[in-house]
């Protein structure tokens, strides 16, 4: 079969870039091993974030490098085997998460992510994807004071700097929003105001994917593995044949480097593994959006089939097996703060964040091979950035001039 475009990965950001590349009147094909939307997609916290401004840095007190180092905090977990590997990485993500670091990134990620809630708001609009998406906003909570402070400095400088909404909540205002939530825990919240969130991030993506296939797009069952270099374009095996293209895009969120290492590239990919658990609330306890606790380092997010709990950061091998340590200290601190019920899953979520040490994702072209485009490394805000991640590479494509000046994204700054 021939098409104009293969997309490798069903997840949202190639679910986006195929809904956006048909727009622009190509044919496309998008190609997963799964159903859409069932690996890093499925499982996030469902935050369409406005407000990201910061990456989540590199430990820089004495106090957190020695928490850290003993893998003590909630936070942030590792696997000891695997620093010695990761060591290189994360030395790059302190040196980007300096002062200037932090600036540097909120320069480079605010054209995405003041776009984001506008272009997810169009593309659920086009797919019928309205009721996921609750437009109250969400909690960012701080139990001291100390903490508070910290967040006032960069953070909320940066969000009047580039003119993102924001409230601070008092103890009493947190609880008149979250009547169930324990707030004499809390010393204050940010309320982010102009975030999106929704209510099934999966079912956002397959609804996005609907959306493809009713005006005309069509998606295999195949292995990207299988991607091959032919005269003209790209080849891959998918829906039992072959299917050539002139261009191809690797969206495989943290499973690009399988694709692209054969073909001699080398990006410093890592996954940020991550869990999450679904319960039940007791009685009538009710969380209205999702409430994140800053210093313990996890959220609380209201979803179909429950309450989910989502953790911070498990620096490990992306294939390792699971070890859910940091979800099972933080049941109990999540049920100190809400009246959490019954545990709806049989065995934790695991789920690995595509993350580059800049914290920016490659959106372009590949550069050493014609037609070979990239859309990976989205990291935390992947589930926020599909849709403009998607306008933007189909521009590229296309041959058009890009919404947004495209260059902190290029593919040759780790080269
Ligand atoms: C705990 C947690 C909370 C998060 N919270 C948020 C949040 O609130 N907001 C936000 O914006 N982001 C959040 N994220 C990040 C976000 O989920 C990711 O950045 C995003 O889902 C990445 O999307 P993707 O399409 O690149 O990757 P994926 O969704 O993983 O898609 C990649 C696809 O490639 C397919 N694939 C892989 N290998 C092959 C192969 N060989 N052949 C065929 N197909 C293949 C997979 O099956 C998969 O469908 C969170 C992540 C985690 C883990």
């Amino acid at each position: 079969m021939q098409t104009d475009v293969i997309v490798l990965g069903a997840g949202m950001i190639g679910v986006s870039a195929a809904v956006h590349l048909q727009q622009k009147g190509k044919s496309v094909v998008l190609v997963d091993r799964r159903g859409a939307g069932e690996e890093t997609s499925y499982g996030n916290t469902g935050i369409i974030e406005r407000d990201a401004l910061l990456p989540v840095a590199f430990p820089r007190s004495i106090r957190d490098l020695i928490r850290y180092g003993l893998n003590l905090g909630t936070e942030a977990n590792y696997h000891p085997s695997f620093l010695l590997k990761a060591a290189p990485w994360l030395l790059s993500l302190r040196a980007h998460t300096d002062t200037a670091g932090m600036k540097a990134y909120a320069a480079a990620i605010d054209p995405l992510s003041s776009r984001a809630v506008e272009e997810h708001r169009q593309m659920a609009a086009a797919a019928g994807a309205e009721h996921f998406v609750r437009r109250d906003g969400w909690l960012r909570l701080y139990r001291s004071e100390a903490a508070f402070r910290d967040a006032e400095g960069l953070l909320l400088q940066l969000a009047r700097q580039y003119n993102v909404d924001y409230r601070i909540l008092s103890s009493g205002e947190i609880g008149e929003m979250e009547p169930h939530l324990k707030t004499s825990s809390f010393f204050k919240a940010i309320h982010w105001t102009g975030t999106d969130t929704v209510s099934w991030p999966e079912g956002v993506v397959k609804a996005y994917v609907d959306l493809f296939l009713r005006r005309g797009g069509q998606f295999y069952a195949g292995d990207a593995k299988s991607l091959t270099q032919v005269e003209g374009g790209w080849q891959v095996t998918a829906g039992g044949g072959p299917v050539t293209a002139k261009d191809v895009v690797v969206a495989l969120g943290p499973w690009s480097l399988d694709v692209l290492s054969p073909l001699g590239y080398k990006f410093p990919l890592a996954s940020k593994r991550g869990y999450h658990m679904h319960f039940g609330a007791v009685g009538n306890a009710t969380l209205s959006r999702p409430i994140c606790d800053v210093e313990k380092g996890f959220c609380l997010t209201p979803m179909q089939k429950g309450i989910r709990l989502t953790t911070g950061v498990e620096i490990a091998d992306r294939d390792a097996p699971a070890t859910p340590r940091q979800l099972e200290q933080l049941k109990p601190i999540a049920r100190d703060i809400f009246p959490l019920a019954e545990e709806r899953d049989e065995t934790p979520w695991l789920g690995r964040r595509p993350a580059l040490p800049d914290s920016l994702p490659i959106i372009g072209a590949a550069g050493r091979h014609r037609g070979l485009w990239l859309d990976f490394g989205h990291g935390h805000l992947g589930f926020t950035q599909g849709p403009i991640s998607g306008r933007l590479i189909a521009e590229m494509i296309a041959g058009e001039p890009t919404t947004i000046d495209v260059s902190p994204y290029r593919a040759d700054r780790f080269n």
